[in-house]
């Protein structure tokens, strides 16, 4: 999110312009025809394994195995994007924090300080960091993501928009600051270009994801961050939402589960995902009934 451009990539060998919202650019490339590369991430590649596996397989791209390109090696994963045309897409990061409770531990062992993000948040706030940690200039990463999750829709409500690029071919990036109910509702309005099929299509099909994440082993048993739900239509009305980006997700000690709505207390690893799912269908029938 901090070099954020909305990165329209001709790959060659597909047929249609890609679109990433998210992620730094050189993590992803094109696979065969409808797929499409991801760096190879061990914690995320085991999800995928597991993913396919259980009932979520569904709704998240489909894991077509690993390619090695120039020394590195990707994940392969159906491409979304590929059964639209010209798709409108947009990027929500589930959950009320965005680092694990790992990271967070980590930070306190042996913090280290990072300059570039004590830059980056006195560009959005000057009165942001404390007299500490000005004088240090510099802050910890969990420290600067708690931060961005309070000035963002993340610790209220469970969400936060990331990326849109719209049919017209505008996105926009800067949803940093967006935090309150009625500003989301405009923005997910013009996402949908006040399309009323559009929109009881996704409230559909997020009921629909969240009553399999509500029977699912796989999510019961991960602690789920930074995770996000990607949409995408276009104007034939086609409509999707999959599950993307399991870099941040990790699995609890056997016997231990999460249930995804408890409030989040440091140790009981509650990630608030299916309370973010639960404002965002609210929202959308909000703006369903205008
Ligand atoms: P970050 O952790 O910063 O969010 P990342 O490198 O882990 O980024 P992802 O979040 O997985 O990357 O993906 C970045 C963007 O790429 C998404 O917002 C989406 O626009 C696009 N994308 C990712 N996976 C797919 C896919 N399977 N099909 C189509 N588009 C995808
Ligand atoms: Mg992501
Ligand atoms: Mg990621």
């Amino acid at each position: 999110f901090i070099l954020w451009s909305p990165f329209i990539q001709v790959f060659k060998k597909h047929r249609y312009p890609w679109i990433q919202l998210a992620g730094h650019q050189g993590n992803f490339h094109a696979g065969e025809a409808g797929s499409v590369l991801k760096k190879l991430d061990p914690r995320e590649q085991l999800c995928f394994q597991r993913l396919m596996a259980d009932p979520l397989k569904d709704f998240v791209p489909e894991y077509r195995g690993d390619v090695e390109k120039n020394g590195e090696t990707y994940i392969q994963l159906q491409d979304l994007l590929a059964s639209f045309s010209h798709p409108c897409v947009m990027d929500v990061k589930m959950g009320v924090r965005t680092y694990l409770e790992a990271e967070l531990e980590k930070a306190r062992r042996s913090p280290t300080l990072r300059k570039d993000m004590y830059q980056k948040m006195v560009e959005v706030d000057s009165n942001a960091p404390t007299a500490a940690e000005h004088e240090q200039r510099a802050v910890t990463k969990p420290r600067y993501m708690q931060w961005r999750d309070q000035m963002s829709s993340s610790t209220e409500l469970g969400f936060r928009v990331e990326g849109i690029k719209k049919t017209d071919g505008s996105s926009t990036k800067d949803f940093k600051k967006t935090k309150s109910r009625e500003n989301i509702v405009d923005i997910l309005s013009s996402f949908v270009a006040n399309n009323e099929t559009i929109v009881r299509k996704y409230i559909k099909r997020l009921k629909e994801i969240m009553a399999v994440q509500e029977s699912s082993e796989f999510f019961r048993s991960h602690e789920v961050i930074g995770s996000s739900l990607l949409f995408v239509h276009d104007a034939e009305e086609n409509v999707g939402v999959w599950m993307i980006d399991f870099g941040k997700t990790e699995k609890l000690p056997s016997g231990s589960s999460l249930d995804h709505r408890t409030q989040w207390q440091e140790g009981n690893r509650e990630d608030g995902y299916l309370f973010g799912l639960d404002s965002l269908i609210s929202i959308l029938e909000e703006v369903h009934t205008g």
